[in-house]
């Protein structure tokens, strides 16, 4: 069959090398892509929110599996506008929920009800917005410190604020909703309780009845080494996560992951692609933090290189509603991932510089995954702040990143940096 893949960061350069490799996949084709993931297909120069132009890019090249990176265009309701198109609504199979299934993650307000609904652990929250701007401040001044501020909507990942102090958070609050800080995003608010704990990544392929669980992984987010300074998309993964045992991952299966996917199916939503659970380990118990309606970057680099299973296979059987005759494998080994990006990252930064060493060859158990990538004069560039990730493979958490850190060690571009801490509290 022909696919679509749509996104252009280090997941999609990793679900292309995965499509790839199975057999049902005829031609890929990644709109927009990056420089890396024209390896695995050709990249389609498509805005990803213009679903009239990939509707005409479908129908030329018929393609008969959409699958879609970032949450953007599911927010804005991709899977909506071809389950409703005539021509194609019978020949096209989409991979991302509805606009609907959607504010699972684009309305922090939408996840919280949900959660409420169907009894699945998290903080205790108010939300508040103009209707009821003056309660929330009494209800800060009294609030537990620290306190969780959250944007309702999709901030880029920049919306939640932790408050030390009252003044603080009731400060954020009136930005927020007075001087709309995130605008629209933030025109409502979500008050939340702190959890304290560790926090690690869960995902799900449902078709919003039925679903399998893939390898879990844990993120860094910070800049700095030992988890400090201003957060990012992510500057490493790690998965399996060691303390995500047996006894705790059948806790997350039992009080999250089958409430949500009962709730789905109860409220009828039209749910089929990833979940994204983003959760917290406090004591023993599992929270959860957020949802996603996709897969996490760079989550995706450690996930994918230990998925054993077909993924195509895997998006048909969501289709069919055969997902419970799957049995998922997965690599035993450790995959870790270290992200290099642009000097200046994640504040104000260069692009444009040429990439060396990409041709040199890799040892047998690391991958390359180009995130910020494009091409210029038949050289590899910079074209973002999160520029490419290595994966690599090993028996434990450090010997997988040290991999990783070696190939970092004659890929080079001006003003590259990356963590040399990747997985460093599983030394
Ligand atoms: P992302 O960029 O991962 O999509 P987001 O902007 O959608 O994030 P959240 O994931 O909800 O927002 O929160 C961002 C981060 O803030 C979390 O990864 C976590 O570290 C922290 N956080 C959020 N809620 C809480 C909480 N209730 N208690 C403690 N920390 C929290």
């Amino acid at each position: 069959m022909n696919i679509l893949l749509l996104g252009s960061g280090g997941r999609e350069h990793a679900l292309a090398w995965k499509i790839a490799q199975s057999k049902q996949c005829d031609q890929l084709f990644i709109a927009p892509g990056n420089a890396g993931t024209s390896q695995y297909g050709v990249n389609a120069d498509l805005s990803i929110t213009d679903f009239e132009a990939i509707k005409q890019f479908v129908l030329e090249k018929n393609i008969s599996l959409l699958v879609v990176g970032p949450e953007e265009p599911l927010v804005k309701g991709v899977t909506d506008f071809f389950k409703k198109d005539d021509q194609l609504k019978q020949q096209l199979v989409v991979i991302g929920p509805s606009q609907y299934g959607a504010q699972l993650e684009g309305s922090k307000a939408f996840a919280k009800k949900f959660m409420m609904r169907h009894g699945i652990p998290t903080a205790a929250y108010r939300e508040f917005d103009e209707s009821n701007y003056e309660e929330g401040i009494p209800y800060l001044q009294q609030h537990a410190l620290p306190i969780v501020l959250k944007a309702d909507g999709l901030a880029a990942g920049k919306g939640v604020l932790i408050c030390q102090s009252h003044v603080e958070a009731i400060a954020e609050y009136e930005l927020m909703l007075q001087h709309s800080k995130f605008g629209e995003a933030g025109k409502k608010v979500v008050i939340e309780a702190f959890l304290d704990g560790i926090e690690l990544s869960v995902f799900a392929l449902t078709d919003g009845k039925d679903y399998v669980l893939l390898p879990e992984a844990k993120d860094y987010k910070r800049i700095g080494m030992g988890d400090t300074g201003l957060n990012t998309g992510g500057m490493g993964a790690v998965s399996p996560v060691p303390f995500a045992d047996a006894a705790f991952m059948k806790k997350v299966e039992e009080k999250v992951i089958k409430p949500t996917i009962r709730g789905l199916e109860k409220e009828a939503i039209d749910y089929k692609g990833f979940v994204f659970f983003g959760l917290i380990k406090v004591g023993d118990e599992p929270f959860v933090i957020e949802y996603n309606c996709r897969m996490g970057d760079p989550e995706t680099e450690v996930v994918m290189p230990r998925l054993k299973t077909d993924l195509i296979e895997l998006f048909i059987a969501a289709d069919k509603g055969q997902l419970n005759n799957i049995k998922i494998e997965q690599d035993s080994r450790y995959a870790c991932t270290v992200m290099a990006v642009s000097g200046g990252y994640p504040g104000s930064y260069e692009k444009g510089f040429v990439i060396e060493g990409l041709n040199s060859p890799l040892p047998a158990d690391s991958l390359v995954f180009h995130a910020g990538t494009g091409q210029k004069d038949g050289k590899v560039v910079t074209s973002g702040g999160r520029v490419l990730t290595v994966t690599s493979y090993g028996s434990t958490v450090s010997s997988a990143v040290v991999k990783s850190r070696e190939v970092l060690q004659y890929i080079s571009f001006e003003g590259m940096y990356f963590r040399q801490d990747i997985g460093f509290e599983f030394e």
